[in-house]
């Protein structure tokens, strides 16, 4: 069994039909990830024991001859923000270098239910505050299509170890492109899904009404399925909404033909690399031909997005994050003597740069006096770009736009300039800030051969038709 072209169903079908084992396929990924992963450097923690007992689960089903369940045997990777209970949870960060998570994230539950077997947590940026996962206390993730580049960030390791065949799917957290991001750097799809559509119980907290969880496959349909499988109201998580999972996966291969997909001029200004915008619009092209009708649309306020989203983001990081106090789960320094040291040194010494730099920023922008002119303004400017997409939506079913201005950079080419790093997310902030949906399908390579993501939106909960066009734009470049 060729374990690198394994699919969701692909997998499921393989131990039903007895052509082989859960078992032999969590064991065939734990010898690839052995001799593959250490220069990737994809995952931070295995967890064999919890893995193998789960593939005997499903083996036991297959040997009684009864009906898999849908991601039965399914290879998966979890970025190390997510609660996994019994094994340790770090969130690339040196603070949480012990934890061991209490009780597992629902989206672990639901994962387990469905069959899933869970090889490892992946590596990320500390706290999902980077694009490149250079940010991480674990050492950077190299990107599996040319090593000398970046995966992205900050679901990094997640996008690197689908990318490299050394898990079939993954999750990742995306508060501001991180799901999105990487999956165009590596040539995966990665999938955000609206603000509610998916619990956040067990998630390590980054900016909580930006925070979302989402998966990252080999290609849309498998995508789309672990969708369905994570997707639904959580009473646990009063931020899940009450609205119905439909069938994602129906959506695959259904036309395009008369749907109206807006084309958002913002998008492709200033700052995009000509290769990727020829890709994208060869894409376009391709939607056209299929049938769709492409329509010019207006985000007028997006210039605003990046630095409403630098204020957001930190303010809420700074509040997250003050619960790291040494006291309770996070590191604690030996050294400190009386309680306000130990709460200094416990932070100082646990907490890399970008993090500081991040917490910093937020407790200036909450601080009295500067609220109103920070936090509040950028929350007014959050309005106005929900209205910008309101307005088109009014008009077009999906909007289409290149998921980042350039291909993957070098390792170390942005690692000092802090501010160079975070236009690396120009196109994917708006979406988190706004809540709708965002899905980076690949769309074409380089002509130094690196990945090239298109990136679509669709309306609240309308992740079907998202699902749709980033099918039609997968299966043009396949004919
Ligand atoms: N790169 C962005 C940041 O540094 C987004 C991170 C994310 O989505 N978690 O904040």
């Amino acid at each position: 069994m060729d374990i690198n072209v394994l699919t969701v169903d692909g997998t499921r079908i393989a131990i039903q039909e007895r052509q082989t084992t859960a078992t032999a396929i969590a064991e065939s990924f734990y010898k690839k990830i052995a001799s593959e992963d250490g220069e990737i450097n994809g995952y931070l923690t295995l967890c064999r024991e919890r893995a193998l007992e789960q593939a005997h689960k499903i083996d036991a089903i297959a040997d009684k001859g009864d009906d898999l369940p849908r991601l039965a045997g399914l290879p998966v990777a979890v970025k190390d923000v997510i609660s996994t209970k019994g094994v340790r949870t770090t969130a690339g960060s040196k603070i949480l270098e012990k934890f061991i998570a209490p009780y597992d994230a629902t989206v672990v539950q639901k994962l387990e239910a469905a069959g899933a077997v869970i090889l490892g947590k992946t590596n990320c940026d500390e706290f999902a505050m980077g694009s490149s996962n250079e940010n991480s206390a674990y050492g950077p993730v190299k990107n599996p299509r040319d090593k000398s580049r970046v995966p992205g960030g900050s679901s990094g390791g997640s996008a690197a170890v689908v990318a490299a065949g050394t898990a079939v799917t993954s999750l990742g957290s995306d508060t501001g492109g991180s799901i999105r991001q990487p999956a165009s750097f590596c040539g995966v799809v990665g999938l955000m899904p609206t603000y509610g559509r998916v619990s956040r119980y067990g998630l390590i907290a980054f900016a909580s009404s930006l925070d979302h969880i989402g998966p990252f496959a080999k290609d849309v349909k498998d995508a789309a399925i672990m969708l369905e499988v994570i997707a639904g109201r959580d009473p646990m998580d009063s931020t899940s909404a009450e609205v119905s999972v439909p069938k994602y996966s129906d959506e695959i291969g259904q036309p395009v033909r008369g749907m109206k997909i807006g084309v958002a001029k913002e998008y492709f200004g200033e700052g995009l690399d000509p290769e990727v915008k020829s890709a994208v619009e060869t894409s376009i092209q391709n939607l056209a031909k299929a049938g769709a009708e492409i329509l010019e649309v207006s985000l007028p306020h997006t210039k605003y997005a990046i630095p409403t989203y630098y204020l957001v983001a930190t303010a809420e990081a700074s509040s997250n994050l003050a619960r790291y106090d040494g006291v309770r789960y996070s590191h604690r320094s030996p050294e400190a003597k009386a309680l306000s040291e130990m709460y200094r040194k416990s932070r100082d010494e646990g907490f890399g740069a970008e993090v500081k730099r991040r917490i910093i920023l937020g407790t200036y922008a909450l601080s009295a006096g500067y609220y109103d002119a920070y936090y509040l303004k950028a929350q007014k400017v959050r309005t106005l770009l929900a209205q910008d997409f309101d307005e088109a939506f009014a008009r077009v079913d999906a909007i289409v736009t290149p998921t980042t201005p350039t291909p993957a950079f070098k390792l170390g080419e942005k690692a000092d300039d802090p501010l160079a790093m975070y236009l690396a997310d120009i196109y994917t902030v708006t979406a988190d800030l706004v809540g709708i949906p965002g899905i980076s399908v690949p769309c074409g390579n380089s002509k130094a051969g690196l990945p090239i993501g298109l990136q679509v939106f669709a309306k609240h909960f309308q992740e079907g038709t998202m699902i749709r066009v980033a099918h039609a734009v997968e299966h043009a470049q396949a004919v």
